[in-house]
């Protein structure tokens, strides 16, 4: 099934036959494919030549290199259906949460093509008579983006169709848990190339490897900025390399990511929104919802709904009919049973959580999403598990909720369920939620690509897709310009 996807979407594993690297699919644990890994002397390889190709790209009107993005976008939607299964494959993901991704990277590739008309500088008043000044944004260089597993072409797709169309050359060091859709995604984009015509070569690479072919992508300083995304203890290792070689690096790390829900709020919207933000991609987002502040006057009832929901959603094979798929790992599955015994050890109940379908998949791991009834914020409950485990702590004032969302390391997304505009705008304002994300009456996953996504704190601060965000891809140059037949100073200096 795999093989039969790889190739029609363009993918040549021949490149890959004398690879060691095992693929397997946390679907049955069985072996999907194998590939070679990219050791540190074939990264510093694909830099030189990513070097070579930027010098060409960035001289390419920008407006062009949006057409490129653009069939990109037209190569994806042709494509959806596979990349997406393939996704479904690789990561075990629901086959509508497959889709989404590739959908997500259609979304990214049309808002560049928009930007590519749109990379506005300012003009700035002169203090000077007969002067003038603007800023203008440049190409940056070689952009080295290192992903995470869990969303295995979207972040890249984010990266890459901005990181194009402002001018620069890409090298990715996808997951070494989902290289295959990497090596899909390339593909499709190599296409596009082709489609396109006068490309440089070499603009897009993929690294297959681990850590190692990271690092290297990290200590390079021809590499101008580094986007990673993964946990926040990858973050602190590339953001400390990266920063002692004064190179830019873009962090989107680990989340731990809150609802507030008020007394006044809407519950039925409020456990659906619950249930898709909890138990969706199997608590395997970064903005998954780990965290329910509930108000002590709704608590036990939310808790009470919320178990009978759990109980009837279903898990299993993501590509027939499941909500919840599996676990990628078994290295997963033991972080969640130990979070789990340390919560139970801090006085916390646990409601599922246990694992399931072990006869019929003995090498993957499969669990019935985790409802813990916390009596406190324990330092468990401060970390984030990445697996499908919500933690329900009560509040008795709003500024108590607040602080609880707060009081965490992480910073990425946040919301309240409330009907008090008081409450909602309070959230939202600076006395409000720490979080890079602050929504009201939605959940806190499932962000769309038009605005800037990234946390604060541990999470990394950086930012990516919609808004501005481009202009971490480019580098910023202030000119001043004299049209007249006099050399003033500026701050009046006379220099006679
Ligand atoms: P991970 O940190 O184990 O790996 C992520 C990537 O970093 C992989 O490609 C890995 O090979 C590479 N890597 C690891 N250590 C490295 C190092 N020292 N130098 C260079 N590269 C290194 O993360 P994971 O298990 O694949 O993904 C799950 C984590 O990613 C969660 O913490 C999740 O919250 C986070 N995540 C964050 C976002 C976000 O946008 N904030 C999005 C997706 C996932």
């Amino acid at each position: 099934m795999v093989e039969h996807l790889l190739t029609r979407l363009g993918v040549d594993l021949s490149a890959h036959a004398a690879g060691s690297h095992a693929v397997h699919t946390p679907i049955d644990g069985s072996r999907i494919g194998t590939v070679a890994l990219d050791d540190r002397a074939a990264v510093a390889a694909r830099i030189e030549r990513a070097q070579h190709a930027f010098e060409a790209w960035r001289a390419v009107p920008a407006p062009r290199r949006g057409e490129l993005v653009r069939l990109f976008g037209e190569v994806l939607r042709r494509n959806k259906q596979a990349l997406g299964e393939l996704v479904s494959w690789e990561t075990g993901k629901i086959a509508q949460e497959g889709l989404g991704e590739v959908q997500e990277m259609i979304d990214i590739c049309d808002f560049a093509v928009g930007l590519s008309r749109q990379l506005y500088g300012l003009t700035i008043a002169s203090e000077r008579p007969g002067h003038h000044m603007r800023e203008t944004w440049h190409p940056l260089g070689v952009v080295g983006v290192i992903s995470a597993f869990n969303f295995p072409v979207a972040v890249w797709a984010w990266n890459t169709a901005l990181a194009l169309v402002t001018g620069n050359a890409v090298i990715w060091k996808p997951s070494e848990k989902a290289p295959l859709t990497a090596l899909a995604s390339q593909a499709l984009l190599e296409q596009a190339m082709r489609e396109f015509g006068d490309a440089p070569a070499h603009l897009s690479q993929v690294s297959v490897g681990d850590r190692d072919a990271g690092l290297a992508l990290v200590e390079d300083a021809r590499v101008a900025l580094v986007s990673a995304t993964g946990s926040t203890r990858m973050g602190r290792d590339v953001g400390q390399r990266v920063a002692a070689r004064f190179g830019r690096s873009i962090l989107e790390l680990g989340g731990n990511n809150a609802m507030i829900l008020a007394p006044s709020a809407d519950l039925d919207l409020a456990v659906r929104a619950i249930l898709f933000a909890a138990v969706g991609t199997a608590g395997q987002r970064c903005t998954t919802l780990r965290r329910l502040i509930a108000h002590e006057s709704v608590k036990d009832e939310i808790v009470a709904r919320l178990r009978s929901a759990y109980a009837k959603v279903r898990i299993g094979h993501p590509l027939q009919g499941s909500l919840v798929g599996p676990l990628i790992d078994k290295a997963s599955h033991d972080a969640m049973e130990s979070a789990l015994a340390r919560a139970r050890a801090d006085g916390g109940k646990v409601h599922g959580g246990d694992r399931r379908l072990q006869a019929e998949y003995p090498d993957a791991y499969y669990v019935a999403p985790a409802i813990v009834d916390m009596p406190a914020q324990t330092e468990v409950v401060r970390h984030e598990t990445f697996a499908p485990i919500l933690y329900v702590m009560s509040y008795a004032d709003i500024g108590q909720a607040i602080r609880l969302n707060n009081e965490v390391p992480q910073g990425l997304s946040s919301c309240i369920f409330t009907a008090d505009v008081r409450e909602a705008e309070l959230f939202q304002s600076a006395l409000g939620s720490d979080c890079g994300i602050a929504n009201v009456n939605i959940g806190t996953s499932g962000a769309e690509i038009g605005g800037a996504f990234g946390g604060e704190k541990e999470t990394g601060g950086g930012r990516e897709s919609g808004s501005d965000a481009w202009k971490g891809y480019m580098r910023r140059q202030t000119n001043t310009v004299n049209y007249s037949r006099e050399l003033p100073l500026a701050q009046g200096i006379s220099f006679d």
